[in-house]
């Protein structure tokens, strides 16, 4: 069967489901019969999915192939504002667990056929009426199509405890629609050569059932049928990561500031020394002046005297960041350039790079935030981020060439944190992630 059709039959069954998940755009979807979750591994890239769950009787061959539908890198990397929950059940369909009602679209690709005649009518009454999803899709085998099947005596797989003709298929979905409410219509894919096509039908047959309590119909269960049951066994769940997520829209966030003061830092310091094109401008909005960058930012030192006297006691110095010691007390000094005195050891260079310049060059930075004010909101308390006194700028540490390359000054490593962070997030915060999902 796999060369008789191309693409392969089982693709076509899936990219059935995916057409109509793109044309209804259901939020909820759940797979029956999910085996090795290649479905799910293909409609876990559709957008408006925000719950995908999928159920099996085998757990074992679910657990081989679950770890599949785990995020990328790039998913952490770049997550953006669509959420999506996945979940995955040990169960039998003949079973009720109140976790699976209530979905926008079940789908039941080649499974009933699995199920013996009783545990159909089971499954009709789990599925139908007690899910009583909004829309389901059931594919199963037309045995009419079998004698194009070349060698095929039986069924097309050992375990099928029946196939059905394409009018026993209709006797069964036209009397779930009568007892449980809903309509259906009938189609299928794997077509027949065009003159055997009315005369054998699909290779597999799909009936789309739709509720017709509609989405926003009474799908309110009464008496026990309301009551909290839970038969299956969860096996998996992840929450992708989301910038709805506040901690990751901050981590995100951070990340680019970082990345953007420092180049923004990086390009003053090219126009303040002149070896930059003379004329480097920070951004040029359509309709708006060019702002030069040169009447922006500007160079700061932090006194770090309230340190150096706790510096009597470095066990409790030890471990404790700039701003706790601070209070409050940097000195901003312009053109204190080359100033190394005695104390120079307790100075920490920054450049100010104000928040107002950072969400209007980098776009990034502006549509993470919305504003500056909720730029300003989200930065504050992040230990990552130091900002001004009056919170109005980020202050980026700043060494001089040579200090630099002697590596003297502890600035070194915030630098190249900031680049680095750009491209990859540290192992600490992936295991954070790893934690929280
Ligand atoms: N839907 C899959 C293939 C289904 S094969 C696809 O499109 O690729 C049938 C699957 O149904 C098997 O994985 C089998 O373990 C599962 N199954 C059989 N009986 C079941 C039951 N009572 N409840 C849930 N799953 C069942």
């Amino acid at each position: 069967m796999a060369t008789m059709f191309s693409p392969a039959l089982h693709r076509q069954r899936h990219q059935f489901v995916i057409d109509f998940v793109n044309r209804n755009k259901p939020k909820k979807v759940l797979d029956l019969g999910c085996s090795e979750c290649s479905l799910l591994k293909k409609l876990k890239f559709n957008r408006d999915i925000e719950l995908l769950v999928g159920l099996d009787i085998n757990g074992a061959k679910v657990k081989k192939h679950m770890h599949g539908l785990a995020p990328l890198s790039t998913d952490y990397l770049q997550p953006s504002y669509d959420q999506l929950r996945i979940e995955l059940y040990q169960g039998s369909v003949t079973q009720k667990d109140s976790r699976l009602r209530g979905f926008d679209l079940v789908t039941s690709i080649e499974l009933i056929e699995h199920l013996s005649l009783a545990d159909v009518e089971l499954f009709s009454a789990v599925v139908f009426g007690y899910m009583t999803p909004v829309a389901v899709i059931v594919s199963t085998p037309n045995s009419e199509f079998n004698l194009l099947l070349p060698g095929l005596s039986g069924f097309r797989h050992s375990d099928h405890k029946f196939e059905w003709t394409r009018a026993e298929f209709r006797s069964w979905a036209l009397k779930v629609c009568l007892d449980y409410g809903y309509e259906v219509e009938f189609t299928g894919v794997g077509q027949a050569p065009q003159e055997q096509q009315d005369s054998v039908g699909f290779c597999s047959q799909i009936g789309v059932f739709q509720w017709l309590g509609g989405r926003n119909g009474s799908n309110i269960l009464l008496g026990d049928e309301a009551e909290d049951v839970f038969s299956y066994t969860l096996l998996y769940s992840i929450n992708y990561p989301s910038l709805r997520d506040n901690n990751m829209l901050r981590r995100v966030l951070v990340s680019e500031v970082l990345y953007s003061a420092e180049k923004l830092m990086n390009r003053w310091l090219e126009e303040k020394t002149g070896n930059g094109d003379g004329a480097a401008t920070l951004c040029q909005t359509e309709g708006e002046g060019e702002e030069f960058l040169s009447e922006l930012c500007m160079e700061v030192e932090e006194q770090q005297t309230v340190c150096a006297e706790e510096m009597k006691n470095p066990v409790e110095q030890c471990g404790r960041s700039v701003s706790d010691c601070e209070k409050g007390e940097y000195d901003e000094v312009l053109g204190t350039k080359g100033q190394k005195q005695q104390e120079s050891s307790t100075l920490r260079r920054y450049v100010s790079v104000p928040l107002a310049v950072l969400w209007s060059c980098c776009p990034k930075v502006s549509a993470l935030s919305g504003s500056v004010s909720n730029l300003r909101h989200l930065l504050m308390g992040n230990p990552e981020i130091k900002l001004s006194q009056d919170g109005s700028a980020v202050l980026v540490t700043h060494q001089e060439e040579d200090q630099e390359e002697e590596g003297v000054d502890n600035g070194l490593e915030d630098s190249r944190y900031a680049e680095a962070s750009h491209y990859s997030h540290s192992a600490e915060q992936e295991e954070e992630w790893e934690a929280n999902v």
